[in-house]
């Protein structure tokens, strides 16, 4: 199977031959057919399976065959939950659109708004924006969706995590109603099935069959520390295996900021990216551990959520996430397309029922190590996540620090209590825990 034989046009075929991608992934496969057709889609699939070229190329070449010869209204809208992945996403679309003649644009918050609102005046076919932003710019009347044709949700789960909904909701209803709607996400929580029969129309389900060989190239490792011992053992991970990239990740900003002193105080180059870092520190920090001018970035669960950093080896997890999903987002940072990586997690005695939350998950024991000098001596008992307010949808606030800013993952339920065992069924949705595997 090629991308020509999906039926895209030589110009977009040109472009991600371009991009080094010989031939489709599967849930790119499965979901571009059905997208070129003009079908809604709810599609499950997990970080770095290739949804985004899933969704922009047939979009692309939609607007391509569809586009009026004098005018340049907005037709195609993806939103997106954080600032860094509509900054990626909008990238891929520039590049998956260099042949084509359709112009595309990204907006949101913590940056000007000024350059934002020109670029859209001087007409955008194709909009990738965080829902903040563009609530604003909508009020603004600086850009319309009286013409919106294909309106594509990524990572929608998350979206409503940072409760997002009722922005969402709101552009929704400035839209006509007859439009394609696309969503995207990992998990199918009860809200997010919600959302969807609110927004989709007959949606056709595709999701990715994940491909054993490469699942088994991402090891999981765990290493039994005391908590006060962990900075320590990181850097000597780091030192000791002369590691040069690695994404680390710690459940609170606070945390972040505390590991990327220690860490640059030893002598490893590091940034920290969370909510409250400016738009400009987390732009430089991506791209400077991009660039591999900085060995490690230490990251939030929002901040990284479905940042695409290539071939990344190691991944460390300085504490479990306490939503064993978040886990599978995480090492979904590492043995992307297909490259090998590591998963570590450094667990001290507080965490070991995440841990076993997490094995239930995978279906997969971790393997325990312990390393000699750093024998555990800890002797606190496990915390268990509060069971937190059961927040519907639509009732959950977003972050209230501006824009489309992202923050901690606000507190929500542990959604991974009602999922159902994988290949269950239900109403037009499919539901089950997220694959950890990827093509
Ligand atoms: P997702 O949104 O599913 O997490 P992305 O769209 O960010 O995944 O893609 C993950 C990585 O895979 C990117 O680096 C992208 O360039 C690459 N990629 C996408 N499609 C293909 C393909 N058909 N062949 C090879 N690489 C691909
Ligand atoms: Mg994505």
């Amino acid at each position: 199977m090629t991308f020509k034989d999906l039926g895209l046009s030589p110009a977009l075929v040109k472009a991600v031959e371009e991009k080094g991608y010989t031939k489709p992934s599967p849930i790119q496969e499965k979901a571009i057919p059905h997208i070129l057709e003009g079908k809604d889609i709810l599609a499950s699939a997990q970080t770095g399976t290739g949804k985004t070229a899933g969704f922009t190329l047939p979009v692309l070449q939609h607007l391509a065959e569809t586009k009026h010869p004098k005018y340049r209204p907005l037709r195609a809208l993806v939103l997106t939950p954080t600032r860094e992945l509509a900054a990626q996403v909008y990238d891929n679309v520039r590049e998956y659109s260099k042949y084509v003649n359709i112009k595309s644009a990204v907006v949101f918050g913590g940056v000007n708004a000024k350059p934002q609102i020109a670029t859209l005046r001087s007409g955008v076919d194709i909009l990738v924006a965080t829902p903040g932003r563009l609530l604003d710019l909508h009020s603004q009347k600086a850009v319309s969706f009286n013409r919106i044709d294909v309106l594509i949700l990524d990572e929608a789960d998350r979206m409503l995590d940072m409760g997002f909904a009722r922005d969402l909701n709101k552009l929704i209803s400035f839209m006509p109603a007859k439009r394609q709607n696309l969503m995207f996400s990992a998990t199918f929580s009860a809200d997010i099935k919600k959302l969807a029969s609110g927004i989709l129309n007959n949606p056709v389900s595709v999701e990715a069959e994940p491909q054993n060989s490469t699942a088994k190239k991402v090891t999981h490792k765990v290493y039994q520390v005391d908590k006060g011992k962990k900075t320590e053992f990181t850097i000597k991970l780091i030192k000791d295996g002369n590691w040069s990239q690695v994404l680390i990740f710690t459940r609170t900003k606070h945390g972040a900021n505390k590991l990327t002193e220690k860490l640059i105080k030893a002598g490893i180059s590091a940034a920290a990216i969370h909510g409250n870092k400016s738009q400009g520190a987390r732009t430089k920090a991506l791209r400077n551990f991009k660039e591999n001018t900085i060995k490690a970035l230490v990251a939030t669960d929002i901040a990284a959520r479905g940042l695409d950093i290539p071939l990344l080896p190691h991944v460390i997890n300085f504490e479990l996430p306490n939503v064993p999903e978040d886990y599978v987002h995480r090492i979904g940072r590492t043995g992307r397309a297909g490259a090998a990586g590591e998963a570590i997690s450094l667990v001290c005695s507080e965490e070991t029922e995440y841990q076993s939350e997490i094995e239930k998950l995978l279906k997969e024991k971790l393997n325990s190590t312990v390393v000699e000098g750093f024998e555990p001596t800890d002797t606190a008992a496990p915390k268990r996540a509060a069971t937190q307010s059961k927040g519907s949808f639509g009732k959950k606030k977003r972050p209230t620090n501006g824009g489309a800013s992202q923050g901690d993952r606000p507190k929500k339920k542990p959604h991974f209590k009602g999922n159902k065992p994988a290949g269950a069924t239900s109403g037009r949705g499919r539901t089950g825990a997220p694959k950890k595997k990827r093509f």
